[in-house]
């Protein structure tokens, strides 16, 4: 990734970026190293690039069709490429309990990649392990520049992400 400067801490990684583009090659390459079951949160305000990370992700899967958010939906599923995603968006949650009508415990403790957005609405239900992913702008560094964090939660520290 051009550009692209990745400084690792001792727990987390950070990704800045410059483009769209450059968030969406992240997100592709770490969808292209994921493994059945594994769960990234992605957290940032509106309009920070959460879609363009998710819309990498599934290119990293192999998913041809288009990715949006799934506002209205909480979550979208998507079976084509070369293992699941589960996209969630639960922005929209106002009880945990919806989650559950929803489903979500056979997405997340699944056989494919889970998504979710503003999961820091509902940590309750997160598992022990997850990759949790935050975005922030930094104005005073351009309008296009993202700091993406990634962290591992309650997994491997020296994970190569
Ligand atoms: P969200 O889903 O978080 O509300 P979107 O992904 O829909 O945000 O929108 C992000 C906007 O920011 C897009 O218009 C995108 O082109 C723009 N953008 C500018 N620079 C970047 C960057 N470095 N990474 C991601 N998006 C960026
Ligand atoms: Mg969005």
């Amino acid at each position: 990734m051009i550009n692209t400067k990745q400084t690792n801490e001792s727990e987390y990684t950070i990704i800045e970026t410059n483009s769209p583009e450059e968030t969406f090659a992240f997100a592709k390459q770490m969808a292209e190293e994921a493994k059945p079951g594994e769960v990234i949160t992605l957290d940032g305000d509106l309009g920070v690039g959460k879609t363009v990370f998710a819309q990498g992700i599934a290119e990293g899967l192999g998913i041809t069709g288009p990715v949006n958010s799934p506002t209205f939906t909480i979550l979208q599923v998507y079976e084509e490429g070369r293992m699941p995603l589960y996209h969630f968006d639960v922005y929209r949650i106002a009880d945990p309990e919806e989650m559950d009508e929803i489903g979500y415990e056979d997405c997340f403790y699944g056989e494919g990649v889970t998504l979710i957005e503003w999961a820091e609405l509902i940590p309750e239900i997160l598992p022990a392990k997850y990759r949790a992913v935050k975005i922030e702008k930094d104005l005073d560094k351009g309008f296009d520049y993202r700091k993406i964090t990634v962290q591992n939660i309650g997994g491997n520290k020296s994970c190569g992400f």
